[in-house]
């Protein structure tokens, strides 16, 4: 077939050069960060794929957008277009904006939560889990099987299994289970969607039982996309409808604006409930700030609203999570083991894949992390024992299935030439893998270790 190429539906405007360093001058600086990723300055970073989480290109409308700021303590105008638009494009009722994802899973939980509830959610949040647990339930996984076999090339690895989750209600009660927690894209899972079909037998479960769903939709259009793409059905629908139809099958919303919405930092919790709203909008003055900033300045609002519109039109999608499928097959031609399928935010290496001869206590995926660093100065993250933690009883790690290593794809920022280099080099450290030798943690932080442990080579 004669190949026809596309390319991203916009051009580049401004540049941000980047600083190259020495291999000898990474390994200075990976040892000073104590071979994590989080603690390395980024300026001594080539290509960052930490995260996207606040790290996504705004577009020349979201910049006019920031001198268009009303920064009034109170009812700015911004807070009015922000309203409208999450009420129009994602079709919930009530918004209350924070200053970023998690200040919204902390309300939520606390108003949805008592002592002693159970929270089932299709995998686990990192920040998520740890809101429920604060606010004293246990958070139980009943994601689907297919979601922790990293070969399995089931498309909605995210949904969520209906017999888990029914199991559940037979034995603590539906009284005990204030609501599911439902992601559209599981994070942990290596970026993968959940599907319509099993979001609405979901919704009929839990309306049998008076279970409410809190959509964590930080990720909502991608997921709409695979849907688009994959889910029999959806073919001609745009994923601006897929986005509205997903939220319209649950009761209430927190979001991390900073990912699918554009922004470099914002978010909120939206509901369809008035007395979970009241409630919200009377806690956020305790934590955040008045209920029309929560936390964010005017032009941040600003900048979300027409980030929001951009993130749900198609082209947009086709490009954003085209880039994360282009680098995902680069390196499945190459047999480089990953998560399979590719997810829309990120390519997950399999860590334990490329060190079979490390065990979980020498952090496989940490180790990884920091080759590829050192290899050519591109930054990666551990999603595997370090993220996962302690178990709260025992003390004990937790010890995860799944050991890997995230290469997050920021939204319009990065080339097709920087996909390259990253393929190159993770090759390279694939070559070189029987050579590494594990770490050992010297620092461990008592809350979300991941982001400040410190360890040594062994
Ligand atoms: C980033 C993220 C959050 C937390 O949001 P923050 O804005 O980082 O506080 C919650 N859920 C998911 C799935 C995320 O990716």
């Amino acid at each position: 077939m004669k190949r026809r190429s596309w390319a991203e539906p916009y051009k580049i405007k401004m540049v941000e050069p980047l600083k190259m360093l020495s291999k000898k001058e990474r390994e200075k600086a990976i040892d000073e960060a104590g071979y994590n990723t989080f603690l390395l300055r980024s300026e001594d970073v080539y290509i960052d794929l930490l995260t996207d989480s606040g790290t996504s290109a705004m577009s020349d409308r979201q910049w006019a957008g920031l001198m268009l700021g009303d920064e009034a303590y109170a009812g700015s105008r911004n807070f009015y277009h922000l309203e409208e638009t999450v009420q129009t494009i994602y079709g919930y009722k009530h918004l209350v904006p924070t200053h970023q994802g998690r200040a919204a899973e902390h309300m939520i939980s606390k108003i949805l939560i008592k002592q002693g509830d159970y929270v089932p959610g299709n995998m686990y949040f990192t920040t998520t889990k740890l809101h429920q647990e604060m606010a004293g339930a246990k958070f139980v996984d009943v994601i689907i099987d297919e979601a922790h076999d990293p070969n399995s090339e089931y498309p909605f690895k995210g949904d969520i299994d209906l017999n888990k989750l029914q199991a559940l209600i037979d034995k603590v009660g539906a009284d005990k289970i204030p609501y599911v927690a439902m992601a559209t894209t599981v994070n942990m899972a290596g970026g993968q969607p959940i599907s319509l079909n099993n979001l609405k037998a979901v919704r009929e479960l839990t309306q049998k039982y008076g279970i409410d769903i809190v959509h964590d939709m930080t990720r909502v259009a991608e997921n709409a996309y695979m849907i688009q793409q994959k889910e029999p059905g959806y073919q001609d629908k745009t994923v601006a409808e897929i986005v509205k139809e997903i939220n319209s099958l649950t009761d209430h919303a927190t979001m991390s604006a900073k990912k699918d919405a554009l922004v470099n930092i914002g978010g909120f919790l939206a509901t369809n409930d008035q007395r979970v709203f009241e409630e919200a909008r009377n806690m956020v003055v305790v934590y955040e700030g008045l209920h029309t900033y929560g936390g964010l300045a005017g032009r941040d609002m600003e900048a979300m609203a027409i980030g929001i519109k951009e993130s749900v039109m198609d082209e947009h999608q086709k490009a954003r999570v085209g880039q994360v499928q282009y680098l995902g097959n680069l390196l499945l031609k190459q047999g480089i083991p990953v998560v399979k399928p590719i997810g829309t935010h990120g390519v997950f290496l399999d860590a334990k894949a490329f060190y079979p001869h490390l065990t979980q206590d020498e952090f496989p995926a940490q180790t990884l992390a920091a080759e590829l660093y050192i290899d050519s100065g591109v930054r990666a993250m551990e999603r595997g024992v370090v993220s996962a933690g302690r178990n709260k009883e025992t003390g004990k790690h937790n010890y995860p299935k799944l050991e890997l290593v995230r290469l997050t794809i920021p939204r319009r920022v990065y080339t097709q030439a920087h996909m390259d280099v990253v393929a190159e080099s993770v090759i390279d450290v694939y070559e070189n893998a029987k050579n590494a030798r594990g770490l050992k943690m010297i620092y461990e932080p008592k809350y979300l270790r991941f982001f400040q442990a410190r360890f040594e080579k062994l």
